[in-house]
Order: C-alpha cells, then sequence, then structure tokens
C-alpha cells in the first residue's frame, strides 16, 4: 500500500508516513448489506454485510433494526433489505480453497495493473469469481 501511495504521489516523496490502520470487511455475495432475524432466536436481530461501504447505509441499517426490534410494519420494517442474498457459495473446504485462489488471483491482477501490465489469461479468468466482483 505505501508502495502504490508513493507511486501516487510522487511529491510526497519525503513526507514520512508516521500512522496506518486497518480493520476487517465483511462482504456480502451480492455486496449489499442484509438484514433480518437470527434462525432459532427470534429475539436477535442483525445487519451484515455492508462489503466496505457501511458509513452511510449503516444510518439506514440502524432504522431497520430497530423497526425489527419494535416489530413495526412500516418501511424500514418492510424494507426490500431484510433478506437472504440469494447467491450460494460453495461449500467448505472448496469455499476456501475458491477463496484463497481467486484472492492470489486478485493480487496477481493488482499487482500488474500497478505496473501497467498485463495480468496473465489464467489470472484474468480466475477474477470475476469474487462474488463481490470488487476487482472483476
Ligand atoms: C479500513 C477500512 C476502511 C473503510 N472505508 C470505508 C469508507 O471509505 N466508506 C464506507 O462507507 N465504509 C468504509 N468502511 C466500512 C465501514 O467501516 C463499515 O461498513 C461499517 O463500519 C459497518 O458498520 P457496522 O455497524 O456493521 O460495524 P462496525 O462499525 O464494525 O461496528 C460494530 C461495533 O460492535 C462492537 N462490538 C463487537 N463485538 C461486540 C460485543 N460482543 N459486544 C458489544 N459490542 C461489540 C465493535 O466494537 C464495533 O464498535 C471501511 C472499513 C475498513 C475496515
Amino acid at each position: 500500500m505505501i508502495d502504490q501511495f508513493r507511486r501516487t504521489y510522487p511529491k510526497l516523496d519525503g513526507v514520512a508516513i508516521t500512522n496506518t490502520w486497518s480493520g476487517a470487511v465483511d462482504y456480502s455475495s451480492d455486496s449489499m448489506p442484509f438484514f433480518g432475524r437470527l434462525a432459532g432466536s427470534p429475539r436477535v436481530h442483525f445487519g451484515v454485510g455492508f462489503s466496505g461501504n457501511g458509513v452511510g447505509p449503516s444510518y439506514i441499517g440502524g432504522k431497520i433494526l430497530a423497526s425489527l426490534a419494535l416489530e413495526r410494519d412500516d418501511e424500514w420494517g418492510t424494507s426490500p433489505m431484510i433478506r437472504t442474498p440469494a447467491t450460494r457459495l460453495p461449500p467448505e473446504p472448496l469455499r476456501a480453497i475458491g477463496g484463497w485462489v481467486v484472492r492470489a488471483a486478485m493480487r496477481s491482477k493488482e499487482a500488474a495493473e500497478d505496473q501497467e501490465k498485463q495480468p496473465s489469461a489464467l489470472v484474468r479468468r480466475l477474477t470475476p469469481l469474487d462474488p463481490t466482483s470488487f476487482v472483476g
């Protein structure tokens, strides 16, 4: 990331990077958040899958969760975001292996693009398998 930053902003070359931060991002299989009641525990409500874009949408998420908890039949309590994503991921261990392979392909594609090179044909075939198509 720092190499990429230095390539993107060469004029900031002498400026020290004093702090960095990172965290886990939860992706849903269609890149959209979804909400609901936990199966077997109807008093537990969840909102997940903001896919790296939750700062704004979590405001709406809060309204949906409040209406779910209060069993309100309003626009939030009947929101189409209360759903189970349609796309299914393969079972383990295929899911873990597949995830590992596709993530490696995405890294390779990004590295090639950073050097303004064409990613290999195999990499170009693998990256669209990323369900979020974040890199595509
Ligand atoms: C590096 C990074 C960059 C991002 N950049 C952007 C961006 O530019 N724009 C954007 O829209 N989104 C961005 N996101 C995504 C955004 O931060 C999330 O989508 C959003 O914060 C999700 O909101 P949330 O309420 O679901 O989860 P969170 O914000 O993670 O909130 C969950 C809270 O629950 C608390 N918690 C966990 N376990 C317990 C427990 N057992 N008991 C009590 N509390 C608990 C945690 O401490 C946390 O405060 C980024 C995320 C990361 C990691």
